[in-house]
């Protein structure tokens, strides 16, 4: 039986890792077989404090599960593949072999960025293709951009981007954009964003970094080549919750619902991260997430509820 159980390996788990482990509640973290989260997809991260020439993404990752281990978090690398919350204590299957007994859970499971989906946007990811316009758009100074997508978030991207870029392109599939009105009018008198209409990304172009992309207008079928030093994808995040539907409370778009900060509607089980925040998104705010869910399931246990 253990006291505390995370699922997830990113910023939120980690760092419920070692609050949780420090409050000697000796947790287990499952790590998925591509441990670390969306930061070990990136390259150089400069936004989170304490770097001040900035650190890789892997590496900083390496370094938050070194100090999550250093004061006793058991890990086990696996998949989760069956949950249930249902009773208690709770029960967690891994890779459909190990079960494992829970007093408290903290949902550490993160977000996906969704992808086109094109080989070359993977080989080329931190390499000019990006899903996060704050994390990389520094790199980008004085160079030309392509932002992919029609809702708030290729705005607001776009828009962030035009601080170091010399033009954004946005590129939408449609000749209307989903976005609030209010952002519409934002990116519409920007002058350094225009407008690709109608027109879907076929290939990211390049050998070892961004140098262009080729368009097809799916009005005309025509296709032409835009050149561009970074392709910033903003179609949308997924969070990784399907594991638990039916068994929490969720919002229509899947995001685990969270009160007091990390509560679910389970009394027990916490939620940190990206898995319930489409707000933030950032490493900071979901390491700060799951420091709060640690305390709170350290708090749930001394209250004697588990
Ligand atoms: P979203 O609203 O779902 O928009 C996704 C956009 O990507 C849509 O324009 C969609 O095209 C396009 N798209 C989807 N799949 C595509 C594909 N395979 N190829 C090309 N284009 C594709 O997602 P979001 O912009 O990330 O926003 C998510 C939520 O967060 C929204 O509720 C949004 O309002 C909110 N948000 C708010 C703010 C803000 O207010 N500051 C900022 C960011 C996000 P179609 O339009 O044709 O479907």
């Amino acid at each position: 039986m253990r006291n505390v159980v995370i699922i997830g390996s990113g910023p939120a788990g980690l760092t419920a890792a070692i609050y949780a482990a420090r409050a000697n509640l000796s947790p287990l973290l499952i790590e998925g077989w591509q441990s670390g989260g969306q930061l070990t997809t990136t390259t150089e991260v400069e936004n989170y404090p304490g770097f001040a020439m900035g650190i890789m993404g892997p590496e900083l990752m390496k370094e938050m599960r070194a100090q999550a281990e250093r004061f006793g978090t058991e890990f086990l690398t696996g998949d989760v593949s069956a949950v249930d919350f249902k009773s208690r204590p709770f029960a967690i299957t891994v890779d459909a072999e190990h079960a494992i007994q829970a007093k408290t859970v903290i949902i550490a499971t993160g977000a996906s960025a969704i992808q086109i989906g094109l080989p070359n946007e993977k080989r080329l990811t931190g390499h000019g293709v990006s899903t996060c316009a704050t994390c990389d758009g520094f790199f980008f100074r004085g160079k030309e951009l392509i932002v992919i997508g029609g809702g708030d978030s290729a705005l607001e991207e776009a828009m962030f981007l035009t601080k170091f870029a010399t033009k954004v392109s946005i590129v939408h599939r449609r000749d209307k954009l989903r976005a609030s009105k209010i952002m519409q009018n934002r990116g519409m008198k920007n002058e350094k964003i225009s407008f690709v209409w109608n027109s879907i990304v076929e290939d990211i172009l390049g050998d070892n970094v961004v140098t262009g992309v080729r368009l097809k207008n799916i009005v005309t079928g025509k296709t032409t080549e835009l050149p561009c030093a970074g392709v910033f994808v903003a179609i949308g995040h997924r969070p990784n919750t399907s594991l638990f539907a039916g068994q929490i409370d969720m919002d229509e778009k899947g995001y685990i619902l969270t009160h007091n900060g990390t509560a679910t509607t389970i009394p027990g089980i916490f939620a940190a991260g990206d898995v319930q925040d489409s707000t933030y998104r950032q490493a900071v705010t979901a390491a700060g997430s799951g420091c709060m869910a640690a305390i709170n399931a350290e708090r749930f246990l001394e209250a004697g509820e588990g």
